[in-house]
């Protein structure tokens, strides 16, 4: 399922000008010097299935931009265009979950009857009935996507800015984020099981360039992270983050929050409370202090 797992997609905050360089992130500013921003276009069309009706419903995305455009500190806007009609799917046309199938005739269908370019919009979003397909969401794993990348949401899912975080985060070339045996395990990120509202652990953030480590570790010593801060473990793409909700933006499982916790790319590998040791390689990480405000962690070469 590597190719269309997803299951999970983004407001314009435009930023003061007092922000221009920066984002103010309640705690420490966020310097945003190096980073890209970017703006993504996305088409979106609502997807009726052999006259199975899917609710048409544009107030979500709205919400689902400024989710994803906060989750990013900024740094990706995406812009949301609603085809003013839902498209048709005949019955027989196509059998069972056909995403595929239904794209392309939606694709046809939407520039027989409308002047929009399908292939002009960096994804291509389809809002299809509820029940027909096993998945919360389903997107293309990008970032090369030909054509556009595709994602698809079923209408039940339509209220979630996670899953289309999820399904963005495929396309922007993001897997998902395991725990333990659990392809889906990582509560903390949106590239773990739907639905809490949650934005991208530390490992993913890096990846997309949305933030950086406040400090690369070169040798042992102590290190204090306020929230959401992390550092980077030498030679290895391990990321040591001081997980917490963002104010206003995250909901996320208790168990997999106020605590240190150690990420790759695609995996959570250890959730440290205070006074907890974990090994990895030659690195021992352990919590000394945790409080609501900052972690104290000490690093160990050994
Ligand atoms: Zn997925």
């Amino acid at each position: 399922m590597q190719k269309f797992l997803g299951a999970f997609k983004m407001q314009k905050r435009h930023n003061s000008f007092l922000f221009v360089n920066g984002i103010d992130m309640g705690f420490r500013f966020f310097d945003l010097s190096g980073f890209t921003k970017k703006v993504f276009q996305i088409i979106t069309v609502f997807v009726s299935v052999c006259n199975i009706p899917v609710t048409f419903d544009t107030s979500i995305f709205g919400p689902v931009e400024s989710f994803v455009q906060r989750c990013s500190n900024g740094i990706y806007t995406v812009n949301t265009t609603v085809v003013p009609f839902t498209v048709q799917i005949p019955c027989g046309a196509t059998m069972g979950c056909d995403t595929e199938g239904w794209a392309g005739l939606v694709d046809t269908t939407v520039e027989m009857y409308s002047t929009f370019k399908m292939n002009n919009y960096d994804h291509k979003m389809y809002i299809i009935p509820a029940g027909l397909c096993q998945f919360a969401g389903l997107g293309y794993i990008g970032p090369n996507c030909t054509n556009g990348c595709r994602v698809f949401v079923p209408s039940d899912k339509l209220g979630f800015p996670s899953v289309y975080l999820h399904e963005f985060g495929h396309n922007w070339g993001l897997m998902h984020s395991w725990y333990g045996a659990s392809e889906y395990g990582d509560l903390s990120s949106a590239m773990g099981w739907c639905c809490d509202t949650r934005c991208f652990n530390a490992a993913e953030e890096f990846k997309l360039k949305w933030s950086r480590p406040i400090n690369v570790v070169k040798r042992s010593g102590v290190y204090t992270l306020q929230a959401n801060e992390y550092i980077q473990l030498p030679n290895q793409s391990i990321f040591v983050q001081f997980r917490k909700d963002k104010p206003g933006l995250e909901q996320i499982n208790q168990d997999f929050k106020d605590l240190v916790a150690l990420y790759t790319e695609t995996q959570l590998l250890a959730k440290l409370r205070n006074g907890e040791t974990v090994t990895i390689g030659n690195t021992v990480v352990t919590v000394q202090n945790l409080q609501p405000t900052f972690a104290v962690v000490q690093i160990q070469f050994v």
